[in-house]
């Protein structure tokens, strides 16, 4: 596994949606994008990029909310002084989330030359009755013209988000979308099991009757049913969620998974640093959108730090998530400059028994029935 002390990678939290999903507990703000954002980000990288190492960063990263609320113009104005103060790599990987309504062909031809080099597509099901049910925007039609439009225009990185596991859904139509998108070269499909968060518009309505509520066993074989097509149609699992034709796995993510520093700007946004003691600093600004634009750096937040010896739990139990590069013990221990819990022998050969890890070249890896297990293993890691 790579050691991550200097790539870095930078995260902007865009707060605005068309409309709620129901499903949905991120922060947000309905309406349309501020045009004092792109500056307010520039005022918070001028002032907080120092912290961060000297060398470009590998990413930037779009996020949301719904990052295609803005236009291409505040994506170049934000993009373009990152890049020309060389505080990007000159191959980082520049990805926006996007809601197929927002897509077309002349956006996507401006915000590619703007510098987004790789799009995350939130389709979330190509089937009505499901898209309704979950409270989004666009058809079926709109997702599919959104996804062709941006093989058009030249995006040759593109990730398509699917949830499974809603009551209701159609194996036959989703493994022909999946077989779909592989024939039309969409290289990564991320899949998220429906959760129901609390407090959201879907927990209500399914209080009330008006949705039914899944049941946990059909939602993990949906999970299953799902790893098995995508396997079946070419696509390399290398996360719990994330499945991608080789070299089209997501950098950003994987900088998440290995506890790589990332700068967050925006309301709402974290950050994180690996410290040259061996400690993490974990920074959230908090989501307070008019605070945020009044002056980013006295918008509220809060901050920590996880001494050495909890930060090497963190990494074991995010980095074994990589399914392809699994997490490299001694390259944490380094990275950490400390030495490994008394406990953590007993616990793997532990997590072996049960068949959820296996070590292999020095490294740990999760098993494909681990993969079921993810959150499980995490913990067993956190609690060592
Ligand atoms: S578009 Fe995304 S962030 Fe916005 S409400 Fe829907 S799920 Fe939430």
């Amino acid at each position: 596994m790579t050691i991550l002390h200097n790539t870095w990678g930078i995260y902007v939290h865009v707060p605005w949606c068309h409309r709620r999903c129901s499903y949905c507990d991120f922060y947000f703000e309905i309406g349309k994008s501020d045009s004092k954002f792109a500056a307010t980000v520039l005022a918070e990288w001028d002032a907080r990029r120092q912290s961060f190492p000297l060398l470009s960063a590998k990413t930037l990263y779009f996020g949301g909310g719904t990052p295609s609320t803005l236009s291409s113009e505040q994506l170049s104005q934000i993009i373009s002084p990152i890049k020309s103060g060389q505080s990007l790599h000159p191959d980082a990987e520049i990805t926006l989330e996007a809601n197929p309504e927002d897509l077309n062909p002349c956006y996507l031809t401006e915000i590619k030359q703007a510098g987004i080099n790789r799009l995350s597509l939130g389709v979330q099901s190509f089937d009505l009755g499901i898209l309704k049910w979950l409270g989004r925007k666009h058809d079926s039609k709109t997702a599919r013209a959104a996804i062709v439009h941006a093989l058009e225009a030249g995006f040759t990185r593109l990730s398509v988000d699917l949830i499974v596991g809603v009551p209701g859904e159609d194996w036959q139509q989703i493994s022909e979308a999946i077989s779909w998108l592989n024939k039309i070269g969409v290289g990564h499909v991320s899949v998220y099991v429906l959760t129901v968060e609390p407090l959201t518009p879907l927990e209500r309505l399914i209080e009330k009757g008006q949705r039914l509520r899944p049941i946990e066993d059909a939602q993990a074989a949906a999970y299953e049913q799902a790893q098995a097509i995508l396997k079946e149609q070419g696509y390399r699992q290398y996360e719990i969620s994330s499945f991608a034709k080789p070299g089209q796995e997501s950098q950003h993510n994987r900088l998440y998974w290995a506890q790589g520093s990332y700068l967050g700007l925006g309301p709402g946004a974290h950050s994180m640093l690996l410290k040259p003691d061996g400690s993490i600093y974990r920074r959230h600004t908090q989501g307070i959108l008019s605070e945020w634009l009044k002056d980013p750096l006295a918008a509220h937040f809060t901050e920590d730090i996880l001494d050495p010896d909890h930060a090497l739990l963190e990494s074991l139990a995010f980095g074994i998530r990589d399914l392809l590069r699994g997490v490299k013990v001694k390259s944490q221990l380094d990275r950490h400059k400390c030495a490994l819990p008394k406990s953590f022998f007993r616990t793997v050969e532990n997590l072996q028994e049960r068949g959820w890890v296996v070590e292999q070249d020095n490294c740990l890896f999760l098993t494909p029935l681990g993969t079921l297990f993810a959150d499980a293993v995490a913990r067993e890691f956190l609690g060592m």
